[in-house]
């Protein structure tokens, strides 16, 4: 199976976008699918968000990648098939897969629904699934995916705005609860005002924490507080505003996915304060120890989410009114969006409006 071409490797014909080689460029792409098998959904992609890890992916930044790569883990569309045990889920309805397809299912982290942190569990695109193939991701027409790892999209959810929570809202979401960032009247900032940071600016919102967003983009401003609701600005360049808001912040959610400095975030955080790091820059980061000293802070990490909390998020998501804002674009914008999305030039989430503009090649 694994030897064959990408074409033919699988009975069902499948069409999407991907990348060659480690300059991104993506381009029309023939491929397939597998059967649907018993416990398997097969859908319709309407919807694909861009991560910037796709860029991260579609570059080689991480040094992993494998080509042809088809990217995509914000995919929502429409359910075409399901096989014969699939228990939750029956055609028409409306769907979502996130950053993974399997995971081993018995390891400790799997049996406390945290497929996210096994240690076998099988990304959406660009890794090697159980019968050798490797996966193929969501800037495509279709997909099959065990029910497990497959999330039902509230009605109150357009399926566009419900594409990013999958990465970018859980990616958020995860941390905030966990590291206790979710409550009223605590003071959280978010680093990186990009897909994930105006995600976790609206969930820090919702539970009740005032938000202040650390940038590197004034023309964010007015955008940050006047649509997203943060409460205040800070320029991370501007070491005067810096120093104004020292040990003011419980909590820090820094989304950057490029190298930045800390020694300031950290200063910003209160003692006891918690600096979580999601973002994922090429390279590792410089990390002070002192000013973590003065003040116990503490400097975690966190990755996706598992499949009950992401099915949990985006629940809240819809009855709360916690929806992304997104720039919906055709396929053949997605090398022009890339290039955007390094630049930091998005408000503040490219989605593909797969269903209408992905048309196959003969
Ligand atoms: P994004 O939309 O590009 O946002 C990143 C933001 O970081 C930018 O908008 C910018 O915000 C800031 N930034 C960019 N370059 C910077 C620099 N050199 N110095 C300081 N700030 C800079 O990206 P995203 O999709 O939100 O993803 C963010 C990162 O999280 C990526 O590395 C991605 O791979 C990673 N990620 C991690 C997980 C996980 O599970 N942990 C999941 C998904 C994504 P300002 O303009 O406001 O400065
Ligand atoms: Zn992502």
């Amino acid at each position: 199976m694994a030897s064959q071409q990408p074409e033919f490797e699988h009975p069902r014909k499948a069409f999407g976008w991907a990348a060659r080689d480690t300059s991104g460029f993506l381009s029309p792409f023939n491929f397939s699918r597998r059967e649907t098998g018993e416990k398997d959904v097969a859908f319709k992609v309407l919807y694909c968000g861009i991560c910037h890890s796709d860029l991260h992916m579609v570059k080689n930044e991480w040094g992993n990648a494998i080509y042809p790569m088809v990217p995509g883990h914000e995919v929502a569309g429409v359910v075409t098939e399901v096989g014969s045990k699939v228990q939750k889920y029956k055609v028409g309805d409306k769907v979502g897969v996130g950053c993974m397809v399997e995971s081993c299912r018995t390891c400790q982290n799997c049996v406390e629904d945290l497929e996210n942190y096994c240690p076998k569990n099988i990304f959406t695109y660009g890794a090697k699934f159980i019968d050798g193939t490797i996966t193929y991701g969501g800037y495509s027409d279709s997909m099959v995916v065990d029910e497990h790892f497959v999330i039902r999209i509230p009605e109150a959810l357009p399926l566009d705005a419900a594409a990013p929570l999958l990465c970018a809202g859980i990616t958020v979401y995860s941390p905030l609860r966990y590291y206790g960032l979710d409550k009223p009247g605590l003071h959280v900032g978010v680093v990186g005002l990009g897909g994930l940071g105006h995600m976790a600016v609206k969930f820090a919102k919702a539970f009740g924490a005032k938000v202040t967003v650390i940038s590197t983009s004034p023309n964010k401003k007015d955008e940050a507080i006047n649509i997203l609701g943060a409460d205040s600005f800070l320029l991370s360049r501007d070491q005067d505003q810096i120093q104004a808001a020292m040990e003011t912040l419980d909590g820090i959610i820094d989304t950057v996915s490029a190298v930045h400095p800390l020694v300031s975030l950290i200063g910003l955080l209160k003692s006891h304060g918690k600096l979580v790091m999601v973002g994922g820059p090429e390279k590792p980061l410089e990390l002070p120890i002192f000013p973590l000293l003065k003040g116990r802070k503490i400097v975690a990490g966190s990755l996706i989410g598992g499949l009950k909390e992401t099915q949990e998020m985006i629940n809240f998501a819809a009855k709360h009114n916690v929806k992304p804002e997104i720039e919906v674009i055709a396929i053949d914008y997605v090398n022009t969006a890339m290039e955007r999305l390094a630049k930091a030039d998005v408000k503040y989430r490219f989605v593909i409006d797969i269903g209408n503009t992905l048309k196959p090649t003969s």
